[in-house]
């Protein structure tokens, strides 16, 4: 059975642009393959942040996480700190990295133009990547677009460290990555992509009125001033919100009452409104279960790491024996 591997930062809250962009796909992938998926926190303190949020964050996230439709008993849920070799991988791999392949990565290379000191963790990002993916000896990562170099990189390194340490074997499958269908979600303000810090998202569990708040106001085609002016649905992020959320038939018709300037945005809007509740109905009736027996999120996590520490120990002996370390 393929065996998948992803991680999610714990950034705050899921918002409908992690669940289209990435949760909502592994909840389809869960179905068929062996699945991992990893609250990724040594990755968030590559940026400041505050412990106790960091604490928050986690959890809140391992509770969207199952509200969504993560199912324990078929995927591994896990914190990546609750499994300590992810960070003795990241080391080792670290001595087979040569920087100019670290150096290139492009959004290292974006990150370190905003910042005046640039710390040796954002740097080794990708290698960290690489071997919470390797551990696992994931043969499949479903990824979006910006993390396909980083994706190469893994590649490099699980090849490399194959060539050094075991030439007569394939220890590292080199994996491949599943473009996440959906691409990206943009925010509301129609601007940047959708992200806790912009202030431009729709959480996945608030409710039908704060979901109306947020998209009443939403940017539409700039071009569509007045109701009798027709539009352009490819210029507007609504349109794209109803092809993530509606069915076809509605989509094509949204696509020819804006045209034909049938339908004013706030319609629109409305009709979107309706579609984004079907999706989250379920998601809202499993987090309600959640909330009534909280453990039930501790003892995922719980079991996930216990599950994930398996494969990770195994990954390791084989790696230890073959670097002298055993
Ligand atoms: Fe966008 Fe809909 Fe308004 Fe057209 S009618 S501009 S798709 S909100």
């Amino acid at each position: 059975m393929t065996r998948i591997f992803s991680g999610i930062q714990p950034s705050g809250e899921l918002h409908v642009g992690n669940y289209l962009g990435a949760v909502k796909n592994w909840v389809a992938l869960q179905q068929g393959a062996e699945s991992l998926f990893c609250i990724v926190d040594y990755h968030a303190i590559t940026a400041p942040y505050e412990p106790m949020l960091l604490r928050s964050r986690r959890r809140d996230l391992a509770f969207g996480l199952l509200a969504a439709g993560i199912d324990p008993a078929r995927a591994t849920l896990f914190v990546q700190s609750d499994v300590p070799e992810h960070t003795e991988l990241a080391w080792i791999f670290n001595t087979v990295t040569p920087l100019g392949e670290l150096e290139r990565q492009v959004q290292f290379k974006e990150k370190a133009q905003r910042q005046d000191s640039v710390l040796a963790g954002l740097l080794n990002y990708p290698v960290l990547q690489a071997a919470d993916i390797l551990l696992y000896r994931a043969d499949t990562v479903p990824v979006g677009e910006d993390q396909v170099q980083h994706l190469e990189l893994s590649r490099v390194i699980a090849r490399r460290w194959n060539a050094q340490f075991a030439p007569d074997a394939d220890f590292f499958p080199e994996p491949q990555p599943l473009l996440t269908p959906t691409r990206r979600i943009m925010g509301l303000d129609g601007q940047a992509k959708m992200s806790k810090s912009l202030g431009n998202t729709i959480g996945l569990l608030e409710s039908p009125d704060e979901i109306w708040a947020k998209l009443r106001p939403a940017v539409t085609d700039p071009k569509r001033i007045r109701r009798t002016d027709p539009g352009t649905p490819e210029v507007c992020n609504i349109y794209h919100l109803h092809r993530a959320f509606s069915e076809p038939a509605t989509v094509q018709h949204v696509a020819v009452q804006c045209s034909t300037a049938g339908w004013g945005c706030i319609d629109c809007k409305k009709v979107l409104a309706e579609s984004i509740e079907t999706e989250l109905v379920p998601i809202r009736g499993r987090a309600a279960q959640l909330m009534a027996e909280p453990s039930r999120v501790d003892d995922a996590r719980a079991a996930g790491a216990a599950k994930a520490r398996v494969l990770a120990k195994e990954t390791m002996r084989g790696v230890r024996d073959r670097m002298g370390f055993d």
